[in-house]
């Protein structure tokens, strides 16, 4: 680890001055942001960081957001009620797919895409008067070891123009998926999404997961150890979506996108990584991320194959 440091910031270096990709259009507020911003991280289970580029730069969480939320929700309902609707099967389909639906047994196929996120979110409610969104920021901030916020533009702008993830929620209601406080569920999966954090955090993140779900600097059991499996099994065959197969053949890690430009891996039991950049390509990825993470990973033999 001697050279970590040094080593992330020739990632940057190398992959700077690629373009390609674009922002997420779909959600206008994404496409606002600076596409040069490029940071990379690396947090121990013992607390220890290592980064490099624009790493305090604040982006929302977006997909990242989901394996946290499924934790949450399993913890609260515990694994039969989940399991029952929402499936463990990756779907070979992009993250807001709808076809899926259709098919199998009319349920989401897994929690790290859009449909069975959704179901997940409505699943989350109040609970010993704590309202449900604050729930989730609480959740978030006792990953990072900080208080967190949304960023409210980017809400805004996504609850706007949801037009495919609301026809998902409507179709989940048809199913009996989800219940009747569909608009309600909608806007906290769209607020979980919105929830600002930068690279460093999304890296603690994900040493918290290997970590056994101890938080590394505040010592706190943030998610019971017995759903971290759970979170890195499903991150792993399903967290990259239809690109899952490739990932875990050439990086070989749990690991969640966000189209924000974001993506987190976890080495069990050793470490968190996490990139930010915010080009993405056809299947919701950061370019300069999958490739800076995968240089990563070679290069310390990271792969849970290899260990
Ligand atoms: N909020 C985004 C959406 O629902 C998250 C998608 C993603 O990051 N892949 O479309």
């Amino acid at each position: 680890m001697e050279y970590m440091n040094v080593f992330l910031e020739e990632l940057i270096q190398k992959y700077s001055s690629d373009k390609k990709g674009a922002q997420a259009s779909y959600i206008p507020e994404l496409a606002k942001v600076n596409p040069d911003y490029f940071g990379i991280a690396v947090v121990t289970v013992d607390g220890d960081v290592y980064s490099a580029g624009d790493i305090e730069q604040n982006f929302t969480l977006q997909s990242a957001s989901k394996p946290f939320v499924y934790g949450m929700a399993l913890e609260e309902h515990g694994r039969e009620f989940i399991r029952a609707r929402v499936g463990v099967e990756p779907s070979g389909e992009a993250f807001n797919s709808i076809v899926e639906l259709e098919k199998n047994t009319h349920r989401p196929y897994n929690p790290m895409i859009n449909s069975g996120a959704i179901a997940i979110s409505s699943y989350i409610q109040d609970k010993d008067k704590i309202k449900r969104l604050e729930r989730v920021l609480n959740l978030f901030g006792d990953y990072v070891n900080h208080p967190v916020s949304v960023d409210e533009a980017v809400f805004q702008s996504e609850k706007k123009t949801a037009h495919r993830n609301r026809s998902i929620a409507h179709l989940l209601r048809h199913f009996d998926v989800i219940g009747d406080d569909i608009e309600e569920s909608l806007d906290l999966y769209f607020k979980q999404c919105s929830v600002l954090i930068n690279t460093v955090d999304l890296a603690t993140m994900a040493a918290t997961l290997a970590n056994n779900g101890v938080q590394p600097k505040s010592q706190k059991q943030v998610i019971k150890e017995e759903y971290v499996s759970d979170m890195l099994s499903l991150m792993f065959t399903c967290g990259m979506y239809d690109t899952a197969g490739e990932w875990a053949y050439t990086v070989g890690l749990p690991a969640k996108s966000g189209v924000s430009g974001c993506i987190l891996a976890v080495v069990p039991g050793k470490m968190g990584i996490a990139a930010y950049s915010p080009l993405i390509d056809q299947h919701g990825h950061s370019v300069r991320s999958v490739n800076a993470i995968k240089d990563l990973v070679k290069k310390y033999n990271l792969s849970i194959f290899k260990s």
